[in-house]
C-alpha cells in the first residue's frame, strides 16, 4: 500500500504554472517534494510555501544536470516514489517557417527531457517494484493544432513513450500515464490574451475565446484540476490505471 506520508515526489517544471499547482497538491497529500527547473528563484519561492520541499536547479535537456539533480534529491529525501515530468514549452510557428534547430529544441525539452528524467528513476523503481511516472502531455498529444506542429509531434512522442513503458512495467506496481490538459489558466495564457488585445484591439472577452473555443465547456481549465488528476494517479487505488492519456480538457478529446 502506498502511503503518501512517507513518499518522495520529483516534479520537473515545479516553479510555475501547472507544476507549481501539482507541487501544492502533492505537498497537501503528504509527499516530500523535490522541484526541478533551470531558474532557482521561482522554484525556491514555491518551495518556501510548502513543507519538506527542496528546490534544485536542473536543465532537463542535459543528462549530467539531471543526474546531479536526482543525486541531490535522493540525498535529501530518499528514493523517488513518483516522478512528474511537467517541464515543457510550446513555441508557435507555421511549419514552413520552422527551422531544424527550433524543431530539435522543442523535442529536446518536451521529449528528451522526459527521457532523461525517467531514465534517472527507472532502475530504482524497478528494483523497488513500485513507482508512479506521470507525464504532463497535452491535448496536442491527442490531436493536431495549427502552428504548433513541433510541439504536437513532441507531445505525441511523449504519449508513445508513456504507452510503451507502461506495458514494459505492467508486471510491477509501477504505472506510467500521461495527463493531457487543454488550455489552462496560467500566466502564459493570460499574457497571450493581453498580447492579442494589444495587437488586434479585440476585447479581453473576445481574445479569451481564442483559447476557450476548442473546449466544449467554453472555459479555461484551472491548474489545480490538472493537479488533482496527478494526485489521483499517484494513489494506490489507481494502480490499474496505466498507459492512459487522461484528457483534462472539458470534453475536447473523447
Ligand atoms: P510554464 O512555462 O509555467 O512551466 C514550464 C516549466 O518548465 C517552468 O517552470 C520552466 O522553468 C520549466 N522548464 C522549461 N525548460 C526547462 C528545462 N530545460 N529544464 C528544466 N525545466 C525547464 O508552463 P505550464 O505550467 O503552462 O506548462 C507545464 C506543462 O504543461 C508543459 O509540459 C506544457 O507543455 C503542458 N501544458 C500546458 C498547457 C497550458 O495551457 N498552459 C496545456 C497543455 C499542456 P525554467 O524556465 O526555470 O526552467
Amino acid at each position: 500500500m502506498r502511503n503518501s506520508a512517507t513518499l518522495h515526489a520529483v516534479i520537473t517544471g515545479g516553479g510555475s504554472g501547472i507544476g507549481a499547482a501539482i507541487a501544492a497538491q502533492l505537498a497537501g497529500d503528504g509527499y516530500r517534494l523535490t522541484l526541478l527547473g533551470r531558474r532557482l528563484e521561482p522554484l525556491q519561492a514555491v518551495a518556501d510555501q510548502l513543507p519538506e520541499t527542496i528546490a534544485v536547479s536542473c536543465d532537463v535537456t542535459d543528462p549530467e544536470s539531471v543526474a546531479a539533480a536526482f543525486a541531490l534529491a535522493r540525498d535529501q529525501h530518499g528514493a523517488v516514489d513518483a516522478l512528474v515530468n511537467c517541464a515543457g514549452a510550446a513555441p508557435t510557428a507555421p511549419f514552413h517557417k520552422l527551422d531544424y534547430a527550433a524543431w530539435r529544441g522543442v523535442f529536446n525539452l518536451n521529449v528528451d527531457g522526459v527521457f532523461h528524467c525517467t531514465q534517472a528513476v527507472i532502475d530504482e523503481m524497478r528494483s523497488r517494484n513500485s513507482g508512479r511516472i506521470i507525464n504532463i502531455a497535452s491535448t496536442a498529444a491527442q490531436r493536431g493544432y495549427a502552428y504548433v506542429s513541433a510541439y504536437s509531434a513532441a507531445k505525441h512522442a511523449v504519449l508513445g513513450l508513456t504507452r510503451s513503458l507502461a506495458l514494459e512495467l505492467a508486471g510491477s506496481d509501477i504505472t506510467v500515464n500521461a495527463v493531457c490538459p487543454g488550455y489552462i489558466d496560467t500566466a502564459i495564457i493570460r499574457e497571450a490574451i493581453d498580447n492579442i488585445v494589444a495587437k488586434t484591439g479585440r476585447s479581453d472577452a473576445d481574445a479569451l475565446k481564442t483559447f476557450t473555443a476548442t473546449n466544449p465547456q467554453g472555459r479555461l481549465i484551472q491548474p489545480d484540476e490538472v493537479a488533482a488528476t496527478v494526485s489521483w494517479l499517484c494513489r494506490s487505488a489507481a494502480r490499474s490505471v496505466t498507459g492512459q492519456a487522461i484528457s483534462v480538457s472539458g470534453g475536447e478529446v473523447m
